[in-house]
């Protein structure tokens, strides 16, 4: 069906790329990889230029995370997803502890849980647009949740685990959260993230903040007998990491534009200057769910809505698909809900890069197409 509804040119955004991954990659970030080009793309990532800017990008997320002493910034090839086989492989000693709230938690844990070598891993879920608390157990010595999961907008802490096992390792899937919510990265042990999100560059890098606990780890699995894919190898990763290098090829362009963006963040003010804007443009949305007659925020909690992600639900008598469809013909794009939640929804990206009065703008169509849709 071709689109009939026309929102007028004033109520459109500068930048109608809303999705939740790949993000909006701001305009200063292409001029950057147009600026690289001559020197960087096209040569060796074994050489000075590249490796300096793998130095660069891990000093910046160092600084922009305020790193606690001894602390490293680790990265490898394949992105999140590679990371839960590295971590399964790499981190997990015998058992880990999963929060499944959504997709991506459910992920992770279903990684460990096929893993032959490793004990059955406890699995604590809730049901979409909530989440669970991890509970100490006796024998776990990982325990893992989303700080965004990003598949329905629900927002968890990063805290570490009272009562838990001496050494046991926290670890954080920060892929929508890092760069856009404030986050104390001392109460985690690995704080992991890809490009594609708040850093607003692209897709197939894994990157993650490791504590001196969770190095440690590493190098007494990898001194054992564990057989472990060459490609998932943590410990070269961190060697590699160590030389500013990775074990094979990383997209140069990807790391350009992160790099431009963390070097952006760190200007701006930081950590503080990140959550405080995403924190802005998501209240915008929630405000105006809260108040509108046919929408709601659909994450009940106030306290559990995400300041990345915002997914919001429409009553039965709006038809968030078409609102999706209006938008979309208009390129305002990626406000479908997630795939399988399969609600009457649209979710939002507010990731660091997004204006917030691009957000009122967005507010601003989808009002008007909800007006004439009634
Ligand atoms: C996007 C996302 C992933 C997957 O990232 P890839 O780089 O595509 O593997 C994992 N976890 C969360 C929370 C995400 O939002």
């Amino acid at each position: 069906m071709s689109e009939t509804l026309r929102i007028p040119d004033h109520l459109l955004p500068a930048d109608g790329r809303f999705g939740a991954g790949p993000s909006k990659v701001r305009r200063e970030q292409l001029d950057a990889l147009v600026a690289a080009g001559p020197a960087l793309l096209g040569t060796s990532h074994r050489q000075a230029p590249v490796r300096n800017l793998v130095g660069r990008v891990r000093e910046g997320l160092g600084t922009f995370f305020d790193a606690p002493d001894g602390y490293e910034v680790v990265l490898g090839v394949g992105g999140s997803t590679a990371f839960w086989d590295v971590a399964t492989f790499g981190l997990v000693e015998a058992k880990a502890q999963h929060l499944s709230f959504g997709e991506f938690g459910s992920k992770f844990a279903a990684a460990t849980t096929k893993a032959p070598f490793l004990d059955d891993s406890s699995v604590i879920t809730a049901p979409p647009g909530t989440r669970p608390e991890a509970v100490a157990e006796t024998g776990i010595d990982t325990y893992a949740w989303p700080q965004n999961e990003t598949s329905t907008g629900v927002a968890a802490p990063v805290r570490r685990v009272q009562g838990a096992d001496d050494g046991a390792l926290v670890l954080v899937d920060a892929t929508s959260a890092a760069g856009g919510l404030d986050v104390d990265v001392s109460q985690a042990d690995v704080y992991y993230f890809a490009p594609q999100k708040n850093f607003a560059s692209d897709g197939g890098l894994w990157l993650g903040l490791f504590s001196p606990a969770a190095l440690e780890r590493a190098a007494r699995i990898a001194a054992g007998d564990r057989w472990v894919p060459d490609f998932l190898n943590l410990q070269t990763a961190i060697d590699n990491s160590r030389l500013n290098q990775t074990y094979n090829t990383p997209s140069l362009s990807t790391l350009v534009t992160l790099d431009a963006q963390v070097q952006w963040l760190n200007a701006q003010g930081g950590l503080p200057f990140a959550a405080a804007r995403t924190a802005d443009s998501a209240g915008r949305l929630y405000r105006w769910a809260e108040a509108s007659p046919v929408a709601s925020p659909y994450v009940a909690r106030p306290e559990d809505r995400s300041n990345v992600i915002v997914t919001v639900d429409f009553d039965e008598g709006v038809d968030a698909a078409r609102i999706a469809a209006v938008l979309r013909s208009h390129g305002i794009v990626d406000v479908e809900p997630y795939r399988k939640l399969g609600r009457n929804q649209l979710r939002i990206a507010t990731f660091v890069a997004i204006e917030p009065d691009d957000v009122s703008a967005l507010i601003a169509c989808i009002d008007h197409v909800v007006e004439q849709l009634l």
